[in-house]
């Protein structure tokens, strides 16, 4: 993985422990997947804590594999990292979004999606013009409806790229998420210039803000700064009512997690909102 955070340290790599032969057999796999259509987008709401309005949905990819079942994205992604099959799922992810948009949009339920982008994804070469792609071959949808989650880290690894390519996402009218925020590093007066809608807390600082007096802390400097710059800041991993209270104490209304709703398969998704409205009516 490329995150420079300590927030991403403990996650097991696959990549790592495969020969180069055996990596290539795994892509060989991935790619036969992708063929096969047996990657699946699943859909986890995101909440306003105070308003109980849902804000959009984020989207997290799963493979169905034929034989290992339904497998998370930390058992496949790292395998394709920086590859050209990274950058074709990579699309087929934005398509898959852009295809349930109408679909949803037909059944009346007009809520963004936003999409993981990988930092690799995000600087190559071809990205924008693959996006801009995908979105006139889909002209029914409006692009505000399209977000994308970028990592904090994407932004530090080339930064005059990133910066163009968000300014051009702009232009189109998407907005940008800043994932993980807090596990990059940057600095103050980079993160001003940066032109993102959306500021996500990394759900290890969410986890642990309980317990531990120094991940409240960073949490509530977060949303602190999120304030003065004017840009709303989400949390992720909200897991229980406890964690969702220490939010809104801190002014952090915007919140996804466990606590509120797991991912979901899309068909699924319509029953959930229809439950959770009645609910909070
Ligand atoms: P992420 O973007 O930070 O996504 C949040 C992850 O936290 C998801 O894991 C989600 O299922 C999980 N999660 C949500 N709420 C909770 C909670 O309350 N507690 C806990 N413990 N976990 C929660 P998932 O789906 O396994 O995805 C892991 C990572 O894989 C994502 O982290 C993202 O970086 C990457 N990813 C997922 N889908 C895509 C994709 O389509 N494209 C790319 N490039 N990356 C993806
Ligand atoms: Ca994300
Ligand atoms: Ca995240
Ligand atoms: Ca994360």
């Amino acid at each position: 993985a490329k995150a420079l955070g300590a927030a991403n340290t403990t996650h097991y790599d696959p990549a790592k422990e495969l020969s180069t032969r055996e990596r290539n057999q795994e892509r060989r796999h991935m790619a036969k997947g992708l063929h096969n259509n047996e990657f699946r987008l699943y859909y986890q709401p995101q909440v306003n804590l105070k308003t109980h309005q849902v804000i959009g949905v984020e989207a997290l990819i799963r493979w169905q594999h034929p034989e290992r079942g339904l497998l998370p994205p930390i058992e496949f992604l790292p395998l394709i990292e920086g590859s050209e099959l990274e950058f074709h799922l990579g699309e087929w992810v934005i398509e898959a979004a852009l295809k349930q948009l109408v679909t949803w949009q037909a059944d009346g339920i007009s809520l963004p999606i936003s999409v993981n982008i990988s930092p690799q994804h995000l600087l190559h070469p071809g990205f924008m013009s693959q996006l801009k792609a995908l979105l006139a071959a889909y002209p029914a949808v409006l692009p505000h409806l399209l977000s994308l989650e970028i990592l904090e880290s994407a932004t530090l690894d080339d930064m005059q790229t990133a910066l163009e390519v968000l300014k051009e996402c702009r232009q189109l009218h998407i907005d940008v998420a800043l994932d993980d925020f807090g596990t990059g590093y940057s600095s103050l007066a980079y993160f001003r210039q940066l032109p993102v809608q959306l500021i996500k807390v990394d759900r290890d600082f969410v986890r642990d803000m309980l317990e531990s007096k120094d991940d409240r802390a960073i949490v509530e400097s977060i949303v602190f700064m999120a304030r003065k710059f004017s840009r709303p800041v989400l949390a992720e991993g909200v897991e229980t009512m406890a964690h969702a209270q220490a939010l809104v104490e801190l002014g952090c209304f915007l919140a996804q997690g466990y606590g509120i709703a797991r991912p979901m398969p899309a068909d699924q998704f319509p029953g959930w909102l229809a439950n959770w409205q009645a609910e909070h009516r």
